[in-house]
């Protein structure tokens, strides 16, 4: 009997580490040959796996860690060893993965069973449970306040009795300032990279192809280990929570951290529990150390937006890998690589990711996927670029961000689409104040970019998002301009889309 963990399973307190004595961790490289990953991606992922096996052994667990190009290669060395050998591995979260390992082992006359992943709060059929009692009148569409409130009230987290800490479900109008001019954000914590996270950065370097050079990247900075991800977590409660809630929205130039947590690696890769990590905010609350914007802001992203992702993900697969409702198919503009734009908002979002395969939730929803929407590109393209260049992406989780949520490609987690014109980037930043753009203009030379693409971008798919009943506003709006106004917008995107395609936006 052998536990087989995938570099997202590395969570030393699970309780299957106590049923085994002998656990399989097979570092195979060939997904990294495939697709050109941030280098911090790949020595992330690889670092965290070698530093978690030699925790494992240190505590008297036998390991075998495998280096090979496939799953299947591993495999093969680890049946030559221990023939008819049976399986155990936590539910990977990725959809079809359960199937593809499994026919592997058959493969090799082994055995596999599936155990619940503590990765995510809720197993499967407790999700199930949840979406099979809605009462919706369409059964493939989802809505996170009400699964939210659910997951509130089913773990007593911020509740007082039957109500909602300090009144409200949703603090979300007191998550919405901006910093003043001289408020500077602490200082993101720096994990200086060890003996094992240096050698893996150099093999990553030499090795792969990655989505930008090592020496173009700032130097590594990310927890590997559960220790570090515990001080990070430490020091986000001590120095970053109370900023968190109120600032949350907000994008600065120059600040690629603002006060978000940066936990989400840790949480993807099982070096974090998220229960944990809510319940820490929780007694942050309780002990006075955070305002409710604050932990209530954080508690709806990681017991709600995390898990509602993740399952809806689940249940709406593979349909919503291939979802194209608007039908974009512009391929993405040659910024999102090179983060070579005069747009401040748009270089900076992509010069963060570039640097540190991070930007935070506002840069990824209201710039890097909200131009790319307006912009018209095809939603696979870009998930495929989240995928790529951020540290904490997977399948389960930018597929419905980025295709769901961010390109509004399906319906089945949001009712209308994260789509603006520059006016939200203005009122929620810094940028337009540097940028060459005029923010103010919608139409000729040197008019914001937003502006143009979001309004043609309104007006090409009246059909599909009039009717969503949550445009109405929008709407009203369209259906002032008059024809000559409508002329000048046209020209006005298509010089811009020009100009993205060439590379001089
Ligand atoms: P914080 O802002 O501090 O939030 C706290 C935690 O909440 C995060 O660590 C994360 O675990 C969780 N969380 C918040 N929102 C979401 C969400 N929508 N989905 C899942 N978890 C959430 N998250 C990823 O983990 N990996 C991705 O590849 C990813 N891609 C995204 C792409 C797009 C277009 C969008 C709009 C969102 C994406 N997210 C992704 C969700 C979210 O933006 C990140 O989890 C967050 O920015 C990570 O930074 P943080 O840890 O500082 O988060």
């Amino acid at each position: 009997m052998t536990l087989w963990l995938l570099g997202t399973h590395l969570d030393r307190t699970a309780d299957y580490l106590d049923e085994h004595d002998h656990v399989l961790l097979i570092e195979a490289t060939a997904f990294a040959d495939r697709r050109p990953y941030h280098p911090h991606k790949l020595t992330l992922v690889f670092a965290a796996m070698r530093r978690f096996r030699d925790d494992l052994r240190a505590r008297g667990l036998t390991v075998d860690y495998r280096r090979a190009e496939t799953f299947g290669e591993g495999l093969d060395d680890h049946f030559d060893e221990h023939p008819g050998d049976d399986l155990t591995m936590p539910r990977p979260a990725a959809h079809g993965a359960e199937d593809r390992l499994r026919e592997l082992v058959d493969d090799r006359g082994g055995r596999i069973s599936f155990v619940p992943n503590p990765t995510f709060v809720l197993t499967p059929e407790e999700f199930d449970e949840w979406a099979d009692r809605r009462g919706t009148s369409d059964p493939d569409t989802y809505r996170l306040e009400d699964f939210y409130r659910w997951m509130r009230r089913r773990s007593g987290v911020l509740m007082d009795g039957d109500s909602p800490e300090g009144g409200e479900w949703n603090y979300d109008e007191q998550n919405r300032e901006t910093p003043p001019d001289d408020w500077e954000p602490p200082a993101p914590p720096l994990f200086e990279p060890g003996e094992t996270v240096r050698e893996v950065a150099s093999w990553v370097e030499a090795e792969f192809e990655t989505f930008v050079d090592t020496d173009e990247a700032a130097p590594f900075r990310w927890p590997v280990t559960r220790k570090q991800s515990l001080d990070a977590l430490e020091q986000f409660v001590d120095a970053r929570f109370a900023a968190f809630g109120p600032y949350q929205d907000a994008m600065v130039e120059g600040e690629w951290a603002m006060a978000h947590s940066l936990l989400s690696a840790s949480i993807n890769l099982g070096l974090l529990r998220p229960m944990e990590v809510i319940e820490r905010a929780d007694r942050a609350y309780e002990e006075g150390d955070a305002p409710i914007n604050s932990v209530e802001g954080f508690v709806r992203q990681v017991l709600g937006w995390r898990e509602f992702v993740r399952h809806v993900y689940r249940r709406s697969m593979p349909a919503m890998a291939e979802a194209n409702q608007l039908g974009q198919t512009e391929t993405l503009p040659p910024a999102y690589w090179t983060g070579e734009t005069e747009m401040t908002c748009l270089s900076e979002a992509v010069e963060h990711v570039r640097e540190r395969g991070y930007a935070h939730h506002i840069e990824r929803l209201m710039v890097l996927s909200n131009f790319a929407l307006v912009y018209g590109a095809d939603p696979h393209e870009l998930n495929e670029w989240f995928h790529r260049g951020f540290v904490d992406a997977f399948h389960w989780v930018t597929t419905p961000n980025v295709v769901g949520m961010g390109s509004f490609a399906t319906d089945v987690l949001s009712s209308k689409p994260y789509a603006s014109s520059g006016s939200y980037v203005n009122r929620m930043s810094d940028y337009c104040s540097s940028c060459p753009y005029a923010v103010s203009r919608d139409t000729g030379e040197g008019a914001c970019p937003f502006n143009s693409l979001y309004w043609t971008f309104l007006r090409e798919h009246e059909e599909t998002l009039r009717g969503t009943g949550r445009m109405g506003l929008m709407y009203a709006h369209v259906d002032d301009k008059d024809e000559a106004e409508w002329t000048a917008l046209e020209e006005r995107a298509e010089a811009v889309r020009e100009m993205a395609r060439n590379g001089t936006l």
